[in-house]
């Protein structure tokens, strides 16, 4: 800023180093009164202006364009009340015009910061904070016959409570906290023929979700998602290769087999590479994929069977075949698991029908973690938020139901 700065003083011949300029645009205008608003009289005397400094909106955000506007301020000779001149451009008491607002509304849809909006815009933090504010926070509030439930990280590094539709994927509601009464409170707004609707809720394995689901909804299924059960397994066989790992040296073929094809043991078997061989540097010799797999799980009993539980499972989740669970008794296999394995079956099976639920069923809580991306991305553009209410508004914008808070107050975005 300095340089244009300078180039102010340059062009105005100002010497005073104590003075900082910035180059606006200003256009000078007078707003007349026809006629007195109450008895339609044009009899007037007037009585002086009143100055407003509008801001209005630029292309060129290193110019801000300023409209100072003379309201003319009358007095009625017939009715002998007092009045100002009021145009649409700009609200009485207000100095911003009426169309900077959609364009700021609109702005705030776009994942954009308030600082960045209030500069582009010409207009301060605190009136993007306004025109955010005018908007509700109020969610769709309304469901139909598949929930999802998750949480996210908010305001203050607490978990918020979300739930949404399943099938519209729109948000139902978002709570401030995620503990049980307030989630029993909420619903308990519904009567108990809509929460009776309900046939599925799709949740990961928070212990008391379930127990709340099996309360609220009683004709609902409980679906256990699947990606969040993957996530279980994979981390637990993780961390037994890590442990299995350690107790190698370093040098050691089985150190070598265990850290860096690490990927390798995550993937499906079947789409192992199992035909073309390839020279490996780190094995000098030439291995194909499924090869050094098998060589790795040979380490150690334990991390082969963990492994093979972990591969049929993630195969009845893939084919969506409950049936291989009950089948093979995956979850009451009698061979040594490592401790996270063990601690992960034991979880299922508490949510036996829950889990067999979420491998048949076409529910998932996929949608809710495409919404919580969302909302972290929100969060990251704006460092984080303080206020509960100015986040939720965010979010409302951001899936754009742009809804007014009350009638008349301010615009709609088309
Ligand atoms: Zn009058």
């Amino acid at each position: 800023m300095s340089s244009l700065n300078d180039y102010i003083k340059f062009t105005l011949d100002i010497e005073d180093q104590n003075i900082n300029g910035k180059i606006y645009k200003i256009y000078l205008a007078e707003l007349i009164q026809p006629a007195c608003p109450y008895c339609r009289s044009t009899n007037l005397k007037h009585n002086g202006h009143y100055v407003s400094n509008v801001r209005f909106i630029t292309a060129d955000a290193s110019k801000p364009v300023t409209i100072r506007l003379r309201k003319q301020r009358v007095l009625c000779n017939d009715c002998l009340k007092r009045s100002m001149s009021q145009s649409n451009l700009v609200n009485k008491y207000y100095h911003i015009s009426n169309v900077s607002k959609p364009k700021v509304l609109s702005a705030l849809t776009e994942g954009r910061s308030m600082t960045s909006i209030a500069r582009a815009h010409n207009l301060s933090v605190n009136t993007v904070q306004r025109v955010l504010t005018s908007c509700s926070a109020k969610f769709y509030d309304d469901f139909d016959r598949f929930l999802a439930f998750g949480e996210f990280k908010g305001v203050g590094k607490k978990l918020h409570f979300i739930c949404l539709d399943g099938d519209t994927h729109k948000v139902v509601q978002i709570l401030r906290t995620r503990f049980k009464p307030d989630i029993l409170r909420y619903f308990y707004k519904f009567t108990p023929k809509a929460r009776s609707m309900v046939k599925t809720v799709t949740m990961d394995l928070n212990c008391y979700y379930p127990l709340v689901a099996r309360e609220l909804f009683p004709n609902a299924q409980i679906v256990i998602d699947r990606f969040h059960m993957v996530q279980m397994l994979t981390r637990s066989f993780n961390s037994l290769r890590v442990q299995i790992m350690k107790q190698f040296k370093k040098q050691s073929l089985e150190y070598k087999l265990l850290k860096s094809p690490w990927k390798l043991y995550l993937m499906k078997y079947d789409k192992l590479n199992k035909t073309t061989p390839y020279y490996d540097w780190l094995f000098k010799d030439y291995l194909t994929q499924e090869h050094v797999v098998l060589d790795g799980l040979e380490c150690n009993k334990t991390l082969e069977n963990t492994y093979w539980i972990m591969q049929d499972f993630m195969t009845a989740i893939q084919n969506k075949d409950e049936k291989q669970i009950i089948h093979f008794h995956l979850l009451n296999s009698k061979q040594t698991v490592g401790k996270q394995m063990h601690q992960t079956l034991l979880t299922f099976k508490h949510n036996y029908t829950g889990v067999l639920n979420g491998i048949s069923s076409n529910y998932s809580n996929g949608c809710l973690e495409g919404i919580n991306r969302k909302i972290k991305q929100i969060e990251r553009t704006a460092c984080g938020y303080n206020n509960f209410s100015h986040l939720l508004i965010r979010i409302r914008l951001e899936e754009n139901i742009v809804k007014e808070k009350e009638p008349n107050n301010y615009f709609l975005v088309a």
